[in-house]
């Protein structure tokens, strides 16, 4: 049994769905599961809705009838049957979506924000079966909260591995095994909690999906496809000489991943890993070829690779008194990161200071640095950017820091990461 996952670039329009059909075509004599997650860009359009029902700052209505719009026009050009179903089911889902952003919210911005969002997987998978057996492919919907099960941390729940496992075991092998069933299409991104309510995974989260079945079922490899041709060594939307990393090892895939590589969802890694079971990211442009295999393989080529994450903020937090930032402050710091949900990307510390750059977030920072500032002194630098190198060298270090100005560097053996300023 294989997993594939399809993400949002794949399904962003009807050429895209009859892509992956070409592809799933490709392997009609495997059993695969097929996560599919929100076409193009509807998670950002359904987090608009979720802040007009929030925070009220725009018609929610108004912020639907795009959405709908955008997945009528992808349906008119798949079926030339106005009759067919998937149009009643859609028209469904949208009534639910309607439901959910009716009245006043009642739970948190983060409860409302799942039960909104996690739409766009319900709609994407839905078109996408109905195309499938519309045109061929005979494959059943699942619905993935039948068996991804977490807890309440919303927007970012915390999977429960042993229901989980117990629902796969229970529920989905048994549709592969007894029945004449070899495709089926579910969402990423999405879970359930045990009161029933849907939780998301987390951004980007649809690949997390693909690994959490892939563990549990357990399968024998997973596929994610891409819009680039497998790993690259580099963003080519800031090197045009980049290179393919045909074969990289599962330390390799989670650091790459941890540090920004956008390809793959650093929680995808860890499942696999346990179980040994390979991922190969491959190109739904070019599905012939091999694209880069993760693996259990011992590295042999040392290429450097770079990421950019942007859009960083320098936080840097004093004591008051001149006192020394030791534990014991540390703790209640990180203390405070953590109340926030804030990720720390790098961090480096002083006798009296410690320096941290974290993802700007326009809700959570100013959360962050009031807690902070009940104890510290708190300076901060938006708009700048973290490079790391893998596998640097001198070259690869004055090729990246040309034209700026380095705020914080830190280096390990394999690793360089460096905060800076763009001057250019
Ligand atoms: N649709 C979700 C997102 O855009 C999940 C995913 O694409 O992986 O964040
Ligand atoms: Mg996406």
């Amino acid at each position: 049994m294989k997993v594939f996952k399809f993400g949002g670039a794949s399904v962003k329009d009807a050429a895209g769905v009859r892509n992956v059909a070409k592809i799933l075509g490709m392997y009609k004599d495997e059993n695969i599961l097929t996560v599919v997650s929100a076409m193009g860009k509807t998670t950002n359009m359904l987090e608009k809705v979720a802040e007009a029902f929030y925070h009220k700052n725009a018609d929610v209505a108004e912020q639907i009838e795009p959405i709908r719009n955008y997945h009528l026009a992808i349906m008119n050009e798949l079926f030339s049957n106005k009759n067919h179903p998937v149009f009643d089911i859609i028209n469904n889902v949208f009534a639910e979506l309607e439901w959910a952003t009716d009245g006043e919210p009642t739970k948190s911005y983060d409860f409302e924000y799942d039960q909104i969002v996690s739409i766009g997987e319900v709609i994407a998978t839905r078109i996408v079966s109905a195309y499938l057996n519309e045109t061929g492919l005979q494959n059943l919907w699942l619905d993935a909260r039948d068996y991804i099960s977490t807890d309440d941390t919303w927007r970012n729940a915390a999977v429960n591995w042993e229901l989980t496992e117990n629902n796969v075991q229970q529920n989905l092998v048994p549709l592969f095994s007894k029945s004449k069933t070899k495709l089926a299409i579910t969402q990423g991104f999405i879970g359930v909690t045990s009161e029933n309510y849907t939780t998301t995974l987390g951004r980007e989260g649809s690949d997390f999906t693909a690994a959490i079945f892939a563990h549990t079922l357990p399968a024998s490899d997973v596929t994610i496809w891409k819009d680039v041709p497998g790993v690259l060594n580099a963003d080519p939307k800031w090197f045009d000489d980049t290179v393919l990393l045909d074969k990289i090892s599962y330390r390799d895939a989670i650091e790459l991943a941890w540090f920004g590589t956008s390809v793959i969802h650093p929680k995808t890694i860890q499942p696999l890993q346990n179980k040994n079971i390979p991922l190969y990211v491959k190109s739904f442009i070019e599905p012939d070829k091999s694209g880069t295999i993760v693996s259990n393989t011992e590295n042999p080529q040392q290429i450097p690779s770079f990421i950019y994450r942007m859009n960083q903020v320098l936080i840097s937090i004093m004591s008051k008194d001149f006192s020394f930032i030791v534990e014991k402050n540390l703790m209640e710091i990180f203390k405070s990161f953590s109340e926030a949900g804030i990720k720390i990307n790098i961090m480096q510390n002083t006798a009296i200071s410690f320096s941290v750059s974290v993802d700007d977030d326009k809700y959570k920072i100013p959360v962050l640095i009031a807690l902070l500032q009940k104890d510290f002194k708190v300076a901060y630098n938006s708009g700048l950017e973290l490079i790391t190198v893998r596998n640097y060298n001198h070259q690869t270090i004055e090729r990246v820091t040309i034209n700026t100005e380095v705020l914080l560097e830190l280096k390990s053996r394999k690793t360089v990461q460096m905060l800076v300023k763009n001057l250019g």
